[in-house]
């Protein structure tokens, strides 16, 4: 396994030129493992953000990219998913030495990403559009056009799927872009973007801008030159980027949080629910916006089942991600190791009982990195704030139920309404309580699994519109009807 020899020194990629921030600003990169500067980012601000704006318009309306035949685009999207896969184990070292997840989840988010280009890569070339009959001696059809100029904003908990997740499809739709990565983690960015440049994207289709949300985030969310946001992240962020984009009623994607109820039902296997249980919370340090944060267990199998979960949960091997013994990483940062201890602070005070886990762990050299032990809080009630709120790490809490409306009920509490999970051996109880949930993505007798053809997104505050498959590229197209008349002659509506 290669290691890294020097700090990187990366840059923003702005009308196919590598440059630094204007004021020579920048910003470490730490490995959340052990505290160890790994590369040093450009941080940009708005006069570099407004550059890789105009570059995006520019090059936009000049067609060169959204009129290119979709056989082209499709040849640059698989030349782009053939150097993932050559690059492979580069980038995913780098994923984890930047985020902190485990080498072999790193290495799946690599493979996963070059998938979603060469998918997008087949859709793009697939026939397309409608024509209908009218009415009138008329040939109706409807057309789907790129929307234009997309900002694309992602966070730090999947840096590069997240990304590709946008870019694949907002380029296969012939768009062009302006992307930002999360500050905490730019660096598996920064080489997808050499992968974009090495198989010669023409420049200003794809710019990539670093900086602080609030300055660059929020440019591409209010500018006028910006036909589309796609975003995701926190919910107050969502909120936040909501009200910016109002000025030009820019078209928004929203994949936000999700505080997710997985629900065990009594006649479950058990084997099989406590494993997914653990997939469900404990999968990239529970930094996985679609997490099973809520396990409802049926009252007459709590007991047993909180013991046997409790004692697999010790059983995880957290470490720094590189080691391949490891099976949980570190937090991603300082500030969110923060945040999550005090969530599990919270849960202590308002009453509920910690069963596993709770503490940040320092033993052993860890005390450089994020570490927090897998975490499980029962004795819950619904209106605490850790069974309301996303803590997004390792922490799970157990809410009881006696009947499947009760299970129902439980499982749509929140504000949110991302995913869901049930565990049953009947059928038609299993499909009857997922029809329930106000949740936009689901499994039964399953937790997590994700696919480059099926929407993902959310319900209620966990956002609005859905990315991957079909609806993916949808996000990323207007639709156009056509009309032509084909009987010309004065249609006499006036008489005079
Ligand atoms: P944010 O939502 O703040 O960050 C996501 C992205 O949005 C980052 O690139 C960030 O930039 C950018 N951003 C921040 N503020 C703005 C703004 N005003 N306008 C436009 N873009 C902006 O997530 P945090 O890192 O602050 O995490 C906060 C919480 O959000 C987490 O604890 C978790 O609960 C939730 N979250 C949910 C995720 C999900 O997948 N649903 C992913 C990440 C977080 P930058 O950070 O570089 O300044």
């Amino acid at each position: 396994m290669p290691v890294l020899t020097e700090v990187l020194n990366l840059k923003m990629y702005i009308n196919g030129d590598w440059v630094q921030a204007e004021d020579g600003k920048v910003n470490d990169i730490i490995n959340p493992a052990n505290g160890e500067l790994i590369a040093k980012a450009p941080t940009g601000g708005l006069s570099e953000t407004r550059q890789a704006i105009g570059a995006a318009r520019r090059t936009f309306d000049s067609g060169e990219w959204s009129e290119l035949p979709t056989v082209e685009r499709a040849q640059y999207l698989r030349a782009i998913a053939d150097k993932l896969d050559e690059k492979a184990e580069e980038i995913a070292l780098l994923e984890t030495l930047d985020q902190g997840k485990p080498l072999n989840e790193s290495e799946i988010d690599v493979a996963d990403a070059a998938a979603c280009f060469r998918y997008y890569a087949g859709m793009i070339t697939q026939p397309d559009g409608q024509t209908f009959h009218v009415a009138d001696p008329m040939q109706a059809m409807v057309v789907r056009e790129p929307v234009g100029v997309c900002a694309l904003i992602v966070p730090w908990n999947f840096p590069l799927l997240m990304s590709v997740w946008k870019i694949a499809p907002a380029l296969a739709a012939g768009n062009t872009i302006v992307f930002k990565p999360s500050e905490v983690t730019p660096v598996s960015a920064m080489k997808l973007f050499e992968i974009l440049e090495e198989v010669g994207l023409p420049k200003g289709v794809a710019n990539m801008v670093l900086g602080p949300g609030r300055v660059v985030g929020n440019e591409l969310a209010e500018s006028d030159l910006v036909d589309k946001v796609s975003f995701t992240g926190g919910t107050e962020t969502g909120r936040n980027i909501m009200k910016a984009a109002a000025g030009n009623i820019k078209k928004i994607s929203l994949e936000l949080g999700g505080k997710s109820p997985n629900i065990v039902f009594a006649d479950a296997d058990i084997e099989t629910a406590i494993d997914c249980t653990l997939i469900g919370i404990f999968f990239n340090q529970g930094e996985v916006c679609s997490a099973g944060s809520r396990l409802l267990l049926e009252e007459s199998i709590h007991d047993e089942f909180i013991e046997r979960l409790v004692e697999r949960a010790q059983k995880i091997v957290v470490g720094q991600g590189k080691d391949r013994e490891t099976e949980m990483g570190p937090l991603v940062s300082k500030q969110h190791l923060e945040k999550v201890l005090s969530y599990i602070e919270i849960g202590k005070q308002e009453g509920a009982r910690l069963v596993c886990g709770g503490n940040r762990i320092t033993e052993n050299g860890f005390d450089k990195g994020y570490f927090v032990e897998p975490t499980i809080f029962v004795d819950t009630n619904p209106d605490m704030r850790i069974v309301q709120e996303e803590i997004f790490g390792p922490v799970l809490v157990v809410q009881k139920f006696k009947t499947e409306a009760e299970a129902i009920e439980l499982a749509n509490g929140t504000a949110f309404g991302l995913a869901a999970g049930v565990f049953t051996q009947d059928g038609a109880k299993g499909l009857r309580v997922i029809k329930k949930m106000r949740a936009g993505i689901t499994w039964v007798n399953n937790y997590g699994p994700t696919y480059n053809e099926a929407p993902w997104g959310g319900y209620k505050q966990s956002g609005i519109g859905r990315g991957l498959g079909t609806f993916g590229l949808d996000e990323f197209m207007e639709v156009k009807q056509i009309n032509i008349n084909l009987n010309v002659e004065p249609v006499g509506w006036y008489k005079n």
